[in-house]
């Protein structure tokens, strides 16, 4: 299999220990056991998120695209008017799945690389919003909004508030409750460093209600179903049952370490690696930053022949850029095993590619 050194955001280099578990058989799961792993799985994610005991958590096999498609056909309808800000390709992709299911919707378009302001967010008050859509971390551009005023201004307006936190969660600071979020999306292969298979929403009390009482047209993705199941720790059908041990691994060491110590972790290597390059031809993109990414604009070269260069020449990826970014832009992922030692290491072979060597 190809082997470089990923500096990506999912997947991401995994732990030995997880990778072990993942050579490992496959248990059967429809027993005793596997509900008590689910049910620790799902108290463990809702104390990291620091939301209450009433939070439930469903867990999809899925990737995280699933999870948000999941999240808007069982909570909204017709009937309702969302708001969306869209700063990048996975605010595109919520726009997406509100085409294809009809929902009513109305986009804050912001400019690649720009955050989210009072002023702009306060235009859309008093407008009939019935919920508000984000990515908390637009992966593609490296922004980090400022969910503590999205979640103000939603409480405000008494708008639902769902909070794609894929990319964010243990690399940003995240208060689901504080914070007034009804929904948390998360998936397996970011932050959490297991392999992609697994997806999870985190819904409170209030979107519980209103996902028992909706309709709707899917089997796979019917929540119901999964919140009826999750009651005794099961899901209606097969999950990726390895991926669940080893999330369950991977929760149990978060614990020891505790939430704030793991995304101090991610913030020391974003940080060290954002020091490294300041002498560098290389300019910061986003106007505020995730600790998961540092998104980058090469002044002396193309963003693509630098993470070419990267990979065919160096054994190491980064994340290119995609459409018109493609020349201007890439990211650097601070996500997974990674250490102090491998930024170095980075930062060396883009010294040489930069000098022409
Ligand atoms: C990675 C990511 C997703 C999910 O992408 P999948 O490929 O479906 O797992 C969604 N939103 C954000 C912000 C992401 O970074």
């Amino acid at each position: 299999m190809d082997k470089t050194l990923l500096f990506t955001v999912g997947p991401v280099e995994m732990s030995s220990k997880i990778k072990d578990i993942g050579g490992a058989g496959i248990p059967y799961f429809r027993t005793k056991e596997f509900s008590e792993v689910m049910l620790e799985i799902e108290n463990k994610l809702k104390k990291f998120l620091y939301t209450n005991q009433n939070s439930k958590v469903i867990t999809l096999t899925a990737s995280g695209s699933g999870a948000m498609e999941a999240s808007i056909i069982n909570i909204f309808t017709e009937n309702d008017k969302v708001l969306i800000v869209n700063g990048g390709s996975f605010g595109d992709r919520f726009e997406k799945i509100c085409k294809i299911h009809n929902i009513n919707y109305n986009v804050i378009k912001l400019k690649k690389g720009e955050s989210l302001k009072k002023e702009e967010l306060d235009k859309y008050s008093n407008k009939g919003y019935t919920g508000l859509l984000i990515n908390v971390h637009e992966t593609s551009t490296g922004v980090l909004y400022d969910m503590k005023m999205v979640g103000e201004f939603c409480k405000k307006e008494n708008i639902l508030l769902v909070a794609d936190a894929i990319s964010s969660f243990l690399a940003d600071e995240y208060k689901m409750d504080e914070w007034g979020i009804d929904v948390t999306i998360l998936s397996s292969q970011k932050a959490l460093a297991l392999p992609p298979g697994l997806s999870f929403l985190i819904i409170n009390k209030k979107v519980n209600d209103i996902i028992i009482k909706n309709s709707v047209k899917s089997l796979y993705f019917d929540l119901k179903d999964y919140l009826m199941n999750m009651e005794r720790g099961q899901t209606p059908f097969t999950p990726a049952v390895g991926i669940i041990y080893q999330l369950y691994e991977r929760l149990k060491e978060i614990e020891e370490v505790g939430v704030e110590k793991e995304i101090g972790i991610r913030k020391n290597l974003a940080e060290d690696f954002r020091n490294r390059i300041k002498k560098l031809p290389l300019e910061l993109f986003a106007e505020t930053m995730s600790n998961a990414v540092t998104a980058i604009v090469p002044k002396t070269m193309k963003a693509n022949e630098i993470y070419e260069k990267l990979r065919y020449d160096y054994e190491m990826t980064v994340l290119p850029s995609g459409g018109d970014l493609k020349e201007k832009l890439f990211r650097v992922g601070h996500l997974g095993d990674l250490t102090i030692d491998d930024n170095e290491k980075l930062v060396d072979a883009l010294k040489e590619i930069l000098k022409g060597e």
